[in-house]
């Protein structure tokens, strides 16, 4: 059996990092995921290919069937893709988070659709396939214990073209519902561990260089996250990941992450406003202390992308300066900024659109940077403006140099080396994002 594996082209993609764009790449870990599931009794010969590092040509591939994981924003691109490979008679299976909250809009491009987390809906989804029994829908079941799983077949992802092949998850979803994330809406609130000892046994077979944890929230059980790094500790690796600034709250935990080899966290600030965190229920958030847990995150030597979502109904045009002027003073290492996306079926979406408020439902417009939505204190060009001019105000080569220097961390040969590299990425970024246009967006999908 012939089982191809795709990952739609992303936006930040599109826009292109010009030849910085490898150092903001990191391996997905969905398709090698899935790959590893696939049943050794099938005999496949599996490819996989994400489109954000080679072209596919769709018109030669051969495949018996086809599986496009998608989020929002590259989900017309999926569709597209599904078109074209349904057409030469190839069976295509749509899963991921857009499948998952809008599963009848992909089935109209998919023999079948996989929603949820598909640790055992894919095994089976493929069986079903060979014996001619495939099923429209597959839905994950309550049955999910992340344990002994095999390891995600990093050997097939294409070699060059990522800063690391070194992606790993210890955790799956969040038990928090911040009204604008698609994680509660997607897999509810459940809160999945994988045991120590496995997340050991696979950073082992790493070679050297930096590893990426794709925890989107990892320290919910913190006396799991305690036992994760102290145990990583002996391993001496370097890694990045996501966090809640409520990583800092814990100077033990801190300590342990930091001895653990953390390097880097992507932390969701996302507002400099405590009623701004108070109405996306993320006020767990505390703006009093935002400076305070920075400087514990520094002195333990861990650089912060920080992450700012604009565009709330608290939100007026002064929010851009007083963000930037934030991120600057507090030496934010490599800052981040977003506009509020109602992605279908979370609980934004749900009160926009009940407010009549949703102007464009192109998904392809949903990649966190393009104004979907009609916001309540400014218009839609002033958001649009205001991002624009976040995202540039940031990464001058002054506030670059200023944040750089005075974090505390340009000492260590580490940051030396990475930190000016990731900024630069994200200038070619900030400085390109005004040329796409919605009308480019709209005609690239
Ligand atoms: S934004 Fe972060 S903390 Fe909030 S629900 Fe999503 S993953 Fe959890």
């Amino acid at each position: 059996m012939k089982i191809v594996l795709i990952l739609p082209i992303g936006s930040i993609h599109r826009f292109g990092t010009g030849n910085f764009g490898k150092s903001l790449r990191y391996a997905p870990l969905t398709l090698t995921t899935l790959a590893a599931l696939i049943p050794d009794d099938l005999d496949a010969d599996i490819k996989i290919y994400d489109e954000s590092v080679e072209e596919v040509n769709y018109e030669t591939l051969e495949a018996d069937i086809v599986g496009i994981s998608a989020i929002t924003g590259t989900s017309l691109r999926a569709y597209k893709i599904a078109d074209t490979l349904r057409n030469k008679g190839i069976t295509v299976v749509i899963g991921g988070v857009h499948a998952t909250l809008l599963p009848k809009e992909a089935k109209e491009h998919a023999d079948s659709v996989v929603t949820g987390m598909a640790e055992f809906t894919w095994p089976r989804l493929l069986r079903d396939f060979k014996y001619n029994y495939l099923k429209p829908f597959y839905h994950q079941g309550p049955e999910l214990i992340l344990e002994g799983f095999p390891m995600a077949r990093r050997d097939l992802l294409k070699k060059d073209g990522y800063v690391t092949h070194r992606t790993i998850q210890a955790t799956r979803g969040c038990p928090n519902i911040c009204d604008f994330c698609v994680i509660p809406s997607t897999w509810g609130t459940s809160y999945y561990t994988r045991p120590v000892k496995e997340i050991i046994e696979e950073l082992e077979q790493f070679d050297d260089g930096p590893i990426v944890f794709l925890d989107p929230s990892p320290i919910e059980d913190i006396k799991y996250s305690k036992e994760l790094y102290k145990a990583m500790i002996p391993l001496k690796k370097k890694w990045v990941g996501l966090s809640t600034i409520r990583m800092a709250y814990d100077k033990e935990l801190l300590s342990l992450a930091a001895q653990s080899g953390c390097k880097g966290l992507l932390i969701g600030f996302e507002s400099v406003s405590q009623n701004t965190l108070a109405i996306m229920n993320k006020d767990f958030n505390n703006t009093q202390n935002y400076r305070e847990m920075i400087t514990r995150f520094h002195d333990s030597g861990i650089a912060i992308q920080g992450c700012f979502v604009f565009g709330f109904d608290t939100d007026d045009i002064d929010v851009f300066k007083r963000t930037v002027d934030f991120v600057y003073e507090t030496n934010i290492d490599l800052p981040r900024y977003a506009v509020y996306t109602p992605f279908p079926n979370t609980p934004a979406y749900i009160r926009l659109d009940a407010e009549e408020r949703i102007i464009d439902r192109n998904w392809s417009l949903y990649d966190v940077e393009h104004v979907v939505f009609q916001p309540k204190k400014m218009s839609v060009q002033q958001l649009e403006k205001g991002l624009i001019w976040a995202w540039k105000a940031s990464y001058t080569a002054s506030s670059i140099s200023k944040r750089l220097l005075f974090s505390g961390l340009f000492n260590s040969l580490f940051y030396m080396k990475n930190l000016p590299l990731l900024n630069m990425g994200y200038r070619n970024y900030a400085y390109t994002l005004h040329k796409y246009t919605n009308d480019v967006l709209k005609s690239q999908t």
